[in-house]
């Protein structure tokens, strides 16, 4: 990975090897920290980064779930978004705003100052080169999402992330480009780090929020943009066969965008590569920053 120059930590811009925190704040023994993951796109009128609003206020509403403070207004962390894509010289850019209980105390409940950083860094396709194209094979995990009312999977805090490491590195140790994850309920959740999308005789299929898993911005377009196309939409809970009776399957988020998966569990679905559903919602999406799909819900933050 190559770092960028600069940082944004607590209020202003840095020189990378400045921002840093010590190795007794709260966040890094007991996963207490929200973050988001943002896209900035290269488009014809030059960089701009996708849904920034939406994107901070899921931050603060993360942060809400967890009792924390941001001691900014969400302005700030928006222009601090910009600026270190600005100040870094990037156009196609991934930025990682976090917010995180620093030094200060070791209870669990300790007040401790929270901390926040904008990182940014060049980032191609997630989940691997070529898989937008190609597609990925994934695997159903053996480890299941969080249970209701235990640990929240509505917030994108450090600690659910434990679970998607256990996810992502069962998948990638038994081969799979990326797991799938049931809720407790034995039904079906959402990748590692991904939202899930189903396709059934032309009509999308998504898990809904109930099911443990992320209310994801890239499922949101990507809802907006097939209602927009006069697509139907289906969010409801399905059993794990459905991955297997399906004709096209993909998996979306900020960092994987629109990966189409080619197999579960080692079965083929559909032709075994990215179908016609799949295909139309890749250039919506990806239309959105090369002109070709009008940004009418003004999802464009020029920089
Ligand atoms: N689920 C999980 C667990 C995630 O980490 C992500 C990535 N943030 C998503 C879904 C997709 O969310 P978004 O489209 O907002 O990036």
């Amino acid at each position: 990975m190559h770092y960028p120059d600069w940082i944004w930590h607590n209020g202003g811009i840095k020189p990378w090897a400045d921002a840093t925190t010590h190795v007794m704040a709260h966040a890094l023994h007991y996963g207490s920290s929200v973050f988001e993951g943002i896209r900035a796109y290269d488009t014809p009128a030059g960089p701009a980064i996708f849904r920034l609003d939406d994107h901070t206020r899921r931050l603060y509403a993360s942060a809400r779930i967890y009792d924390m403070d941001i001691p900014y207004p969400r302005e700030d962390i928006n222009a601090a978004c910009h600026e270190v894509i600005r100040r870094n010289g990037f156009g196609k850019a991934y930025l990682r705003p976090v917010a995180f209980r620093g030094l200060g105390g070791f209870g669990l409940s300790a007040d401790t100052p929270t901390e926040v950083a904008v990182a940014a860094w060049e980032m191609g396709a997630y989940l691997g080169d070529g898989v937008l194209e190609d597609g990925i094979d994934a695997c159903v995990s053996s480890w299941q999402r969080v249970a209701p009312n235990t640990i929240p999977a509505g917030a994108k805090a450090g600690g659910n992330y434990l679970s998607g490491q256990l996810i992502a590195r069962e998948a990638r140790r038994l081969g799979f480009g990326e797991g799938i994850a049931l809720a407790s309920t034995g039904l079906l959740s959402e990748g590692a780090g991904e939202n899930l999308f189903l396709v059934f005789r032309g009509a999308l299929h998504t898990t809904p929020v109930s099911a443990a898993l992320l209310d994801g911005i890239t499922r949101d377009t990507i809802i907006t943009l097939a209602r927009g196309a006069g697509l139907e939409i289906v969010e409801r809970d399905m059993p794990r066969e459905y991955l297997y009776l399906c004709d096209e399957l993909f998996m979306c988020g900020t960092a994987a965008e629109i990966t189409p998966i080619r197999s579960v569990d080692g079965r083929q679905i559909g032709s075994g590569k990215a179908g016609p559903v799949t295909r139309q919602m890749q250039e919506l999406f990806f239309g959105l920053f090369d002109g070709r799909t009008p940004d009418v819900h003004g999802w464009l933050d020029p920089i």
